[in-house]
């Protein structure tokens, strides 16, 4: 018989792992007994938490991370015709999404040392065409959003922050989402907290809420609609919108991953900063630049590796998975062909994940910990 992907997992210190708070069963089954599992109070509720946990002004929900993405390029207008400067160096989605509008992601350069986009190489790419800036916090690392948001200023663009792995992350000691225009959470399975799939639009513009609340429901304010005999919709609609609105099931599995929030950052703190102080200062593995004045989530955790593929055969025989997550999205040619980027070509060459999750013992941690040394050594 076939083996599952999981089955063939079986023993291995795993790259990857879904948190569900014990909670998350009976909290589904309450929200499913109530008989109301569209779009309501448990949505609201989620959307509500997430301000009040991260000091969000506004929070918009949706269907998931990459939803969550066009809504936003869509409510700053990004269409046909339209460039976008944004990281080669992300999950395709963010990218896919300025396609679905019409519109070219024009890629500019990212940081070696941290993975993120270059805010240097952002002003260059720049032009009468460009409509917006996306970043993302690679990892959980949060940008130079000083920078950007500077640049977004002199050239009067937006910039969309692609916080998918940033739920938590501070930023000269706010949190992602606090401050900015528009900023996107992913609630996908793999992620700090999920929603089996789920994403948020934050953003700190009363326009932007406006725009977006109606963009996830067909052009509709769902919280404007009449309690008319006849006809609950409101009388014009004014916009084209996407049918991407949360359900009261997935919006329950949000609140309950909020809820317990702190269970797997705090696990994920804690593994992150061992392997920064254990596996600092080797000869063939390089850790990403943290700056002082901002943290991580620790969303995964990517390091520089000299000889890649030895390591993750050297890893693999430990029992121990690791992955390459993302490539230079500019090497698939629905984004239009390879672009010179020489920061990105070399992370693209020598960047891997090591496990980190909240599902990791510390038995598990010092196997990891004790293999990369072991690696460093040969
Ligand atoms: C997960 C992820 C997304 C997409 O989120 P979904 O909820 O899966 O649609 C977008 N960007 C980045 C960087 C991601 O990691």
């Amino acid at each position: 018989m076939e083996k599952k992907d999981y089955e063939l997992q079986d023993g291995l210190i795993r790259l990857w792992s879904t948190y569900i708070p014990e909670r998350a069963g009976d909290a589904v089954k309450e929200i499913l007994r109530s008989k109301w599992i569209n779009t309501g109070s448990q949505e609201k509720l989620f959307r509500e938490k997430v301000s009040q946990k991260f000091n969000i002004p506004h929070c918009v929900a949706c269907t998931s991370g990459t939803a969550a993405l066009r809504a936003s390029y869509a409510a700053v207008g990004i269409g046909p015709g339209n460039e976008v400067v944004s990281t080669p160096y992300t999950f395709i989605a963010t990218n896919t999404a300025i396609l679905e509008q019409g519109a070219k992601p024009i890629f500019a350069d990212i940081q070696y040392e941290t993975l993120n986009i270059d805010p240097k190489s952002v002003e260059s790419k720049i032009t009468r065409k460009t409509k917006a800036i996306v970043c993302v916090h690679y990892g959980g690392l949060p940008c130079d959003m000083d920078e950007l948001w500077e640049i977004g200023k002199k050239y009067n663009l937006p910039v969309i922050e692609d916080s998918a792995h940033a739920l938590g992350s501070k930023y000269k000691g706010g949190y992602i989402g606090s401050r900015g225009d528009i900023i996107t959470f992913s609630f996908q399975v793999i992620k700090i907290v999920n929603s089996g799939d789920g994403g948020i639009i934050a953003t700190t513009c009363e326009e932007y809420y406006k725009k977006l609340k109606k963009l996830v429901w067909f052009g509709i304010d769902r919280e404007e609609k009449k309690a008319d005999l006849l006809d609950p919709l409101p009388e014009w609609i004014d916009m084209l919108g996407f049918k991407y609105n949360m359900n009261d099931i997935t919006a329950t599995l949000g609140i309950v991953g909020i809820d317990h929030f702190d269970i797997p950052f705090e696990r994920r703190n804690q593994i992150g900063e061992q392997y920064r102080r254990e596996l600092a200062g080797l000869r063939k593995i390089q850790l990403v630049k943290h700056a002082a004045d901002r943290s991580s989530n620790y969303q995964i955790f990517p390091i520089h590796v000299e000889g890649r593929l030895d390591f993750a055969k050297f890893m693999r025989e430990r029992g121990i998975l690791v992955n390459v997550n993302n490539r230079r999205n500019d090497r698939y040619t629905i984004f239009g062909g390879l672009c010179e980027l020489p920061n990105t070509a070399r992370a693209d060459e020598d960047v891997i994940l090591i496990p980190l999750h909240a599902d990791l013992s510390n038995d598990d941690v010092d196997k990891i910990i004790d293999a990369v040394q072991a690696y460093d050594r040969i």
